[in-house]
């Protein structure tokens, strides 16, 4: 800057490795914090995870007969809360390692994309818990002024909003559903663990140009969360207009999705998506 020249240090640039192991302990040998798990450093959380195994570990102990019924116990008890994080470190990570692809966005909207990035955060949450930023973010996406932007029940606001692709205008982006059964449309089962890597790579590369890609799949939340992070990639990377099918209980996750970019339509079930 201003002709100086750029000054560097020993920072390394890491490339992050999620450990999981089959088991966490062998004998009277037990693995808590890094050793037995890890959680990109995005989410912040390691060394919390950390600390819980410590306590639980020692509850553990205590009540246990033995150290293997205590160790075993111990497992038991974090393992869950332990991949339920891993699973939220997961897609903060590809959003981080994905970031340059949503330099377009305006900032204010770029904040609701990197706060809704893992699931962790609700966009009615964030909009209550910060709304001059929430209503910025949300005027943005919808190309209004925010002050025209209500501060509460955002979710049903961001279903009700038109879009306009490829010359066509959608008046709602909850998707109406003729349009899954049009013949224009494909109709895409996704059953991918990750938005990314050589799996979904190839998925991406087999699908036919089409005017609409509709994508569904199990109902399970963490399946839509893929979803969504799979229609960002295809939102880009093709001309379709992208619609994301998800169960009505998990709402808030669809429209944190359109309001983020990561979906221009979405399709609301009452009932279990096939
Ligand atoms: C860049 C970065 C940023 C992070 N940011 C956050 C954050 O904001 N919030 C958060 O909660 N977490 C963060 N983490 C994760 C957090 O640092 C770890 O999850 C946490 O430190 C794990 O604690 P631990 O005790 O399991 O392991 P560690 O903290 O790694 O402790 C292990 C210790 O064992 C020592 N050791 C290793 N081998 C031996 C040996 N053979 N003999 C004796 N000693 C040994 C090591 O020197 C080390 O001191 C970040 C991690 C990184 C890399």
């Amino acid at each position: 800057m201003h002709g100086h020249r750029l000054v560097g240090n020993r920072t390394r640039w890491l490339r992050f490795r999620t450990v999981k192991c089959g088991s966490w302990h062998r004998d009277n040998v037990v693995l808590l914090g890094d050793a037995a798990h890890t959680a990109h450093y995005s989410i912040g959380s390691g060394t919390k995870l950390a600390m819980e195994d410590a306590i639980a570990l020692d509850v553990a102990i205590r009540e246990a007969r033995d150290l293997p019924s205590a160790f075993a116990d111990y497992e038991a008890r974090r393992r869950p809360a332990v991949l339920h994080l891993q699973e939220i470190a997961h897609r903060s990570q590809l959003w981080w390692e994905s970031f340059p692809e949503r330099m377009h966005l305006p900032v204010a909207q770029l904040m609701l994309a990197y706060m809704t990035r893992a699931g962790k955060v609700d966009l009615a949450r964030f909009v209550q818990n910060a709304p001059a930023l929430g209503r910025r973010g949300l005027a943005d996406y919808a190309g209004i002024a925010a002050t025209a932007v209500p501060d509460s029940d955002v979710t049903e606001w961001v279903l009700d909003r038109p879009l306009t692709h490829d010359g066509i205008t959608h008046p709602r982006r909850a998707a109406d559903r003729d349009l899954r059964f049009a013949a224009t449309t494909t109709v895409v089962d996704v059953d991918l663990e990750s938005a990314r890597g050589p799996a979904a790579d190839a998925f991406v590369a087999s699908l036919p140009a089409t005017q609409t890609l509709w994508l569904t799949g199990s109902a399970d939340r963490a399946a839509l969360l893929v979803r969504l992070d799979l229609a960002e990639r295809l939102c880009r990377s093709t001309d379709s207009l992208v619609v994301v099918e998800g169960a009505h209980r998990d709402v808030g996750d669809l429209a944190a999705g359109l309001a983020s970019g990561r979906t221009h339509l979405v399709a609301v079930t009452r009932e279990v998506p096939v």
